[in-house]
């Protein structure tokens, strides 16, 4: 299950909760201080992948050189 960061409209408090999307969907998750369902979800602590190599690592003789060879 994700875990969301969620602002509660209501009280300002801001929590994180893991929770099924379909329970986000259908508003189920409810703001832990005051149990209003009125939230807003923040996207702060989402890391999104990076598919990017960084250039030392793309060296196919990184073992040999530990990557400071020019590839
Ligand atoms: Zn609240």
């Amino acid at each position: 299950m994700p875990f969301y960061d969620l602002k509660c409209k209501t009280c300002g408090e801001e929590f994180n909760i893991m929770a099924k999307m379909s329970d986000k969907d259908q508003n189920l998750i409810k703001c832990v201080k005051c149990g209003s369902d009125d939230l807003e979800t923040l996207f702060k602590n989402i890391n999104i992948v990076q598919s990017k190599k960084n250039s030392s690592s793309d060296c196919p003789n990184i073992h040999k050189c530990g990557g400071c060879c020019g590839h």
